[in-house]
């Protein structure tokens, strides 16, 4: 999420207040809607670009949005060539009265075969429709209270309901990993059972883990790839820990629970009081 907010900061700045005068759909799977026509913003000027979970919205003048989504290998980029068929097309707009330094063409494109980025031309306020219906609100504009009602009522571990985007969106794999390392909680303890001392930590971590990876990405031109995010746990499985906050390291390693389609990072030391996890399944092949 925190990729995705910078991308909309500068999207908004290199576009706001110009005017759509073409949308091109260059792959037509890659269109999810029919009604409203996505080229319903033609001559409409854009607002901003803002940003619901990992979702993108090109909020034009005239009640109507695209919204964008990237999934894995989406990417939305400047594209000053506007070639025919441009490798991995899926859509491109094109702007007049581009702000200075701007640039009047993005083009959508998805990279491998997965074919799940994609546009949703949508009326009226998108949070409250498809595909967007049923996120949770954004984690970071809660308060405590809020924020411990709503991880509170679930009795899943901690790790799972940070990643349902139905209850909190936004937050990925990397990014359940570092809250709850900086937290000092375990990725396996139930979210209805943690202290009211743990949940205003986990909510700490979690506005301090986002906020810094947003500022990181706002250093970027681009959404760079998940594995050069720079993090603590994630991606670091037998590595020394470099500790929590600026503590420094704290002598244990990084340790992981595989599963099929993620892993889950920790440190025993500072997140199970030195209890190796184990996971349930006895069968590396069932999980
Ligand atoms: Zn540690």
């Amino acid at each position: 999420m925190p990729e995705v907010q910078a991308h909309c900061e500068r999207m908004t700045q290199a576009l706001a207040g110009a005017t759509l005068s073409k949308f091109q759909l260059i792959n037509f799977a890659g269109l999810k809607t029919f009604d409203p026509p996505a080229d319903a913003a033609v001559g409409a000027t854009l607002l901003a670009v803002e940003r619901h979970a990992k979702y993108l919205m090109l909020r034009f003048d005239n009640d109507l949005t695209h919204v964008v989504h990237l999934m894995q290998g989406g990417r939305l980029r400047p594209d000053p060539k506007q070639s025919k068929k441009p490798r991995n097309g899926i859509a491109r707009w094109v702007f007049d009265d581009v702000p200075d330094g701007g640039t009047e063409a993005w083009l959508l494109t998805e990279a491998g075969t997965e074919r799940k980025a994609g546009v949703w031309a949508v009326r009226g306020e998108p949070r409250e429709q498809d595909p967007m219906i049923g996120l949770g609100p954004d984690p970071t504009t809660l308060d405590l209270d809020a924020f411990a009602a709503i991880i509170g009522e679930h009795s899943r571990r901690l790790h799972g309901v940070l990643r349902t985007q139905g209850i909190v969106s936004g937050l990925g794999r990397m990014l359940a990993n570092e809250i709850l390392f900086e937290a000092g909680l375990s990725p396996f303890a139930n979210a209805s059972k943690i202290s009211v001392d743990e949940m205003r930590a986990l909510y700490e971590a979690t506005l301090q883990v986002v906020a810094a990876a947003t500022e990181q990405e706002r250093t970027l031109d681009d959404i760079g790839k998940s594995v050069d995010r720079p993090s603590k746990m994630h991606n670091h499985s037998g590595d020394p820990c470099p500790g929590r906050g600026g503590a420094g390291p704290c002598g244990d390693t990084v340790h992981t629970v595989e599963y099929r389609r993620y892993t889950v990072y920790y440190c025993p030391t500072e997140q199970t009081r030195g209890k190796v996890l184990a996971d349930n399944t006895t069968s590396k092949f069932l999980k």
